[in-house]
């Protein structure tokens, strides 16, 4: 494998070292203020007639924001990058700059549940129409591209872990004059850059693996210049989900160690899964890496999975039983964590991706952690015996 083929090995050199900063200090010193003063009349004007760029105001313009806008930027292969206070904020700014009253989105099924919710509530209430495809049927997606404004991607998806053609999709859609955009948290980075593959947008839940801690709430999208600078001129500083310099930091911070964590992810999650797929109480495996070769455009996989009970296990009881799996949602820090689709079924708020996309509720859903691989199938095998009935 070439050096930059080594999907591992192009991040690290990414991620490792910055600039020389202040005091010469290895990590960038973080500018935890909101505004910025001007030293003359004449200097602050220039910066308001847009002559010069300069941060002003915490809002618009934050050097350690833009650290991290810069560091993913490099990693995803785009030219300019925005952070929001949340993987939601960057999804509803990015979408709402490209539709408007009486457009048709294009989404795939199996978003994530909150994104649907924005689609199906908000966006629904402002004269948006959305309108769900298969993402692994071509077909049916070239019939619908024709008229949307947006078509939005989320792949591997959500609950089913369908690995999509991702180049396929954006070409079709690049072939209608459709913008589209990925939700690319799933993958990261590391293992997925899905501008290259010929996607316009690019977004992140940085409260996944970009952050790595389970410690911050925030989000990203990158792309090309113009796509971004729409983003930048509509939505992002009047809806203001602006991303904190403090948790800016704390991502630069996770971001040093993604490829190294994505690797260690990837090999405890396909052991998990591969475990499972054995088993005699599990139906069926949900988890795009365990064919013969990966899905086109991922170069790995990550931690997360699904997988579906056959019949005869207490999933109550399974999950209880479980200890080093806790009961969470979220998912992309260091800690493995459990969701039981039965959960999101009986779930009280709102319109539901996971019961009108049919998920079965004998499906539960893995993020494996850093724990180590055998300690972790030794807690899930316990668990599965303790809940056969
Ligand atoms: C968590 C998540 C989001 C939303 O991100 P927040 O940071 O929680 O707002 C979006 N997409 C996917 C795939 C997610 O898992």
């Amino acid at each position: 494998m070439s050096e930059d083929a080594d999907p591992i090995r192009r991040a690290s050199l990414i991620v490792a070292h910055d600039e020389v900063n202040a005091y010469d200090a290895v990590v960038p010193p973080i500018a935890q203020t909101s505004l910025f003063t001007f030293s003359s009349y004449d200097e602050m004007n220039e910066t308001y007639m847009g002559k010069k760029t300069r941060p002003t105001y915490s809002r618009g313009l934050n050097p350690t924001v833009r650290h991290f806008e810069d560091m993913i930027a490099q990693l995803e292969g785009g030219e300019d990058a925005i952070g929001f206070a949340s993987g939601m904020a960057a999804i509803s700014s990015t979408v709402m700059t490209f539709v408007r009253p009486g457009d048709k989105l294009l989404c795939v099924r199996h978003v994530y549940p909150d994104a649907y919710r924005l689609f199906e509530i908000l966006l629904r209430q402002y004269g948006v129409r959305t309108v769900y495809v298969d993402g692994r049927d071509e077909a049916e997606v070239a019939r619908e591209l024709p008229g949307a404004a947006l078509f939005y991607i989320e792949s591997p998806t959500s609950w089913s872990m369908d690995a999509l053609d991702v180049a396929s999709l954006a070409s079709l859609a690049r072939k209608h004059g459709v913008v589209t955009t990925i939700d690319n948290s799933w993958a990261s980075p590391v293992f997925q850059q899905p501008l290259s593959l010929g996607v316009d947008l690019v977004l992140h839940s940085a409260s996944k693996y970009i952050g790595g801690h389970s410690d911050v709430v925030a989000g990203v999208v990158t792309g090309s210049k113009a796509l971004i600078g729409r983003i930048r001129a509509t939505t992002y500083p009047y809806l203001g989900g602006k991303l904190s310099p403090f948790d800016a930091w704390l991502l630069i911070r996770g971001l040093r160690t993604l490829p190294t964590r994505m690797k260690a992810h990837e090999a405890a999650a396909l052991h998990i899964a591969r475990k499972l797929a054995a088993h005699p109480l599990v139906e069926n495996v949900l988890h795009p890496g365990l064919g013969n070769s990966l899905p086109p455009g991922l170069s790995g996989t990550s931690g997360l999975f699904s997988f579906t009970f056959a019949e005869g296990v207490d999933i109550p009881k399974f999950a209880d039983r479980l200890k080093l799996f806790k009961l969470g949602v979220s998912w992309g820090g260091h800690e493995s964590l459990v969701v039981p689709a039965t959960v999101v079924h009986n779930q009280a708020a709102g319109p539901n991706s996971a019961v009108d996309f049919g998920i079965s509720p004998r499906v539960v859903r893995l993020h494996v952690g850093l724990e180590g691989a055998d300690a972790l199938w030794a807690d899930l095998g316990a668990a599965i015996d303790a809940a056969r009935l």
